[in-house]
């Protein structure tokens, strides 16, 4: 069982990095209270730095392979 603090709320395309402003595919909730967004670029620059305070990581990366990645080759 993993704890969780509330319903993930999926993150939708209004959802932007804190960093530069690209679609957030990585939601960071801090213990203290309030999130971070970050692109899936910035997750991976950023979220050994924030595991430590991160109450909760919602990391939905696995959907930009899902809506980006171009169709395989034949
Ligand atoms: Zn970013």
């Amino acid at each position: 069982m993993t704890p969780t603090l509330a319903p993930a709320v999926p993150l939708t395309a209004a959802d932007r990095c804190d960093r530069c402003g690209a679609t957030a595919y990585v939601r960071v909730v801090l213990q203290g209270g309030g999130e971070l967004l970050f692109c899936s670029h910035h997750a991976r620059k950023h979220l050994d730095a924030v595991r430590p305070i991160a109450a909760r990581i919602d990391d939905e990366s696995a959907r930009l392979d899902a809506v980006n990645a171009p169709p395989p080759p034949e």
